[in-house]
């Protein structure tokens, strides 16, 4: 497997979008892995370093998707 951007050995893949990314070009940013409602408010449980490609775009909010929430 070759690196997205330079075509050398990648090191691992994008936890976003899966492209695969050598050691130069590998970026890190927080990923959520999972929210949940509690008392004080919806929380998120996050991998703050979680390996990024940098080539797809994260968008910092979740998107509703009112189609799967049924009536
Ligand atoms: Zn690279
Ligand atoms: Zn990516």
């Amino acid at each position: 497997m070759d690196c997205w951007h330079c075509r050398r050995t990648a090191v691992g893949l994008c936890r976003f979008c899966g492209r695969s990314v050598c050691e130069n070009h590998a970026l890190t940013r927080p990923y959520i892995l999972e929210l949940f409602q509690g008392p004080l408010g919806t929380r998120a449980l996050v991998v703050e370093d979680a390996l990024h490609c940098g080539a797809c775009t994260v968008r910092p909010d979740p998107v509703p998707l009112p189609e799967l929430d049924g009536p």
